[in-house]
């Protein structure tokens, strides 16, 4: 059983694998879209497609295409950021780890037909990064194909992104999760509640099937995205320090829970709009109502931009601690009981 296999955004793979199979594949893609849609696991299937060497590749079963999907391959190179243990968490992709993927991409294959370079997140990439990829993109060696994939291609140099064919990955219908779920072993009821809770992203929804930590993880921050609005602003402050905190340990983590956060929100509004079929949490269906009930809805659709704001400030590398305590001054309050209906 061979294909691409993935999860929705059949545009994208259709385009794809007719590139591939037309021989004419691009030198340079960058692969966009929001996190956890499919976009790394397209990178793979795209350097399986280009080495495999079945009939209809990728066949997912020869030695070539289980080794890449290990990412233990010769020929495929992974660039990403570089964990750091204190300080800045945050390490950009640097000037040396592109001069490595120079010098790789400068010698012939060792084992396959293509080299393939996946850089992810490419966005991380220091301006001066992007300089030296500008160098290898200008004349690539024939037998290479960089992969670019990025959540927030927008942040790359505009020289960069010209060199680049751009392939869009959007948001998976929560039906053609669920039925990828199936297909792959989970149980029917599962594969409803995930691809419910996944929000259009499979990614999650395949971890969130084999890892029941990550479900206790929603859990948390649902309940912490739910109690920021009970709490005096010293609490949201002391909130604020924690996450901040949280970030230079693990800012992957923490985006996470941001976006718990703005699914919480969202759905608030959402059911203060009348559209509360729409909900993505639907298991917290009753605490939802009850809260689009008692909160202010100009101040929560603020609240809700300003979560969106916070996401894209320290994905820029704002400050955490100044962007966090920003972000709790927009909470919006409980209506006290018996308290006029509108806030201040
Ligand atoms: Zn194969």
């Amino acid at each position: 059983m061979g294909g691409w296999q993935l999860i929705g955004n059949s545009r994208a793979v259709n385009a794809l694998a007719s590139a591939v199979s037309s021989g004419s594949p691009a030198r340079s893609y960058i692969f966009a879209g929001p996190a956890r849609v499919g976009k790394a696991a397209a990178a793979l299937r795209l350097a399986q497609a280009l080495n495999c060497a079945a009939d209809d590749p990728p066949c997912l079963s020869c030695e070539t295409c289980r080794r890449i999907g290990e990412a233990k391959f010769a020929d495929l190179q992974t660039v990403t950021v570089e964990a750091t243990t204190d300080g800045p968490a945050h390490k950009a992709i640097s000037v040396e780890q592109m001069r490595d993927v120079e010098a790789t991409v400068a010698l012939a294959p060792y084992e396959g037909r293509k080299r393939v370079v996946i850089i992810d997140p490419a966005e991380e990439m220091s301006a001066g990064a992007q300089n030296a990829l500008l160098k290898t993109l200008e004349e690539p060696p024939p037998h290479v194909v960089f992969i670019l994939v990025s959540a927030d291609a927008d942040r790359l140099l505009e020289t960069v992104r010209s060199r680049c064919r751009r392939v869009e990955f959007g948001l998976v219908a929560a039906a053609e999760i669920e039925a990828g779920l199936i297909e792959r072993g989970t149980d029917a009821e599962q594969a409803s509640v995930l691809s419910r809770l996944a929000a259009g992203r499979p990614g999650w929804a395949l971890e969130a099937a084999v890892t029941p930590a990550l479900l206790a993880r929603r859990d948390d921050a649902l309940d912490a995205a739910r109690s920021l609005a009970g709490m005096d602003l010293a609490d949201r402050i002391d909130a604020a320090e924690k996450l901040s905190d949280a970030f230079k340990r693990d800012r992957v983590a923490v985006d996470e829970t941001l976006a718990q956060w703005l699914s919480w929100w969202r759905d608030i509004v959402l059911t203060q709009s009348g559209a509360g079929d729409a909900i993505a949490n639907l298991d917290r269906r009753e605490q939802i109502a009850a809260d689009a009930e008692r909160l202010d809805r100009a101040r929560v659709t603020a609240f809700l931009e300003a979560l969106r704001e916070t996401r894209q400030h320290l994905r820029a590398n704002v400050q955490s601690r100044i962007a966090l305590d920003a972000l709790m001054l927009r909470v919006p309050a409980k209506r006290q009981e018996g308290a006029p209906t509108t806030n201040t």
